[in-house]
């Protein structure tokens, strides 16, 4: 099964999907994470979006398709995957269309986490995490157990992502308004997109999303 998840900054879009990815095996794709992990590695990809990325804006369609042609070619062919933080423009769509189809696969459904701005203003601007682990924690809702140290890991490397400052944030959800909105019209003239109240707890929305998933393919046993 191959799936989009859609949905603007803070909707959790990358909580769920790695929640749905280890659920049914999918390989889970996360271009920021890939951005992130460039930047990190100071490598020449790293170095020309790191800007870009801390203003808010979206690094250009090139840039991104010739990233996600090299992931979609190598994966192994046979395991499904869910693609998280991509595509965001129109362009970014009709490119992943044109390379499912050279490589024989087709989206089977693209979900839409929707959510008001006002809660997403909140959740990005209160959200940190570790930097060793990825764990994600919250200023007002979700602070680790001890002040300071992953819950997880151990790490005292906390840190609140650059784009996450509030200045940023508009810019994030105004691009989303502009640039990654329009994909649901794309979508939903094809009939494969649903949509989920992202507003419910973490639990709730994976249960909407593993029933629309469930009557797409339902998991055996
Ligand atoms: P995310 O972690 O998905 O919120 O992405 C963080 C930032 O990475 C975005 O604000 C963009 O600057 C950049 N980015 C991630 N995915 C894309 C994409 N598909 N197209 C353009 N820029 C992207």
């Amino acid at each position: 099964m191959n799936l989009v998840l859609l949905g603007p900054p803070g909707s959790g879009k990358g909580t769920q999907a790695k929640r749905v990815a280890q659920r049914r095996d999918l390989q889970h794709l996360a271009t920021g994470d890939m951005l992130r992990a460039a930047i990190e590695s100071g490598s020449a990809l790293g170095r020309s979006v790191r800007a870009i990325m801390d203003s808010g804006a979206l690094v250009p369609d090139d840039t991104i398709i010739a990233l996600i042609r090299g992931w979609i070619r190598r994966r192994a062919s046979g395991s499904g995957f869910i693609l998280d933080g991509f595509p965001r423009t129109v362009a970014q769509a009709q490119a992943l269309d044109h390379l499912l189809t050279e490589t024989g696969a087709e989206l089977d459904v693209v979900i839409e986490l929707e959510v008001d701005e006002t809660a997403l203003i909140d959740r990005l601007s209160g959200r940190f995490s570790c930097a060793n682990c990825g764990a994600s924690y919250h200023q007002r809702t979700h602070q680790p157990q001890v002040e300071g140290v992953c819950d997880i890991c151990g790490s005292n490397d906390l840190v609140c992502r650059p784009d996450d400052r509030p200045e940023a944030v508009r810019t994030r959800l105004e691009v989303y308004r502009r640039q990654t909105a329009p994909l649901l019209p794309y979508y939903g003239t094809r009939h494969i997109l649903q949509k989920v109240n992202g507003m419910a707890g973490i639990d709730a929305v994976t249960s909407q999303i593993e029933t629309i998933l469930n009557a797409v393919m339902p998991l055996p046993g």
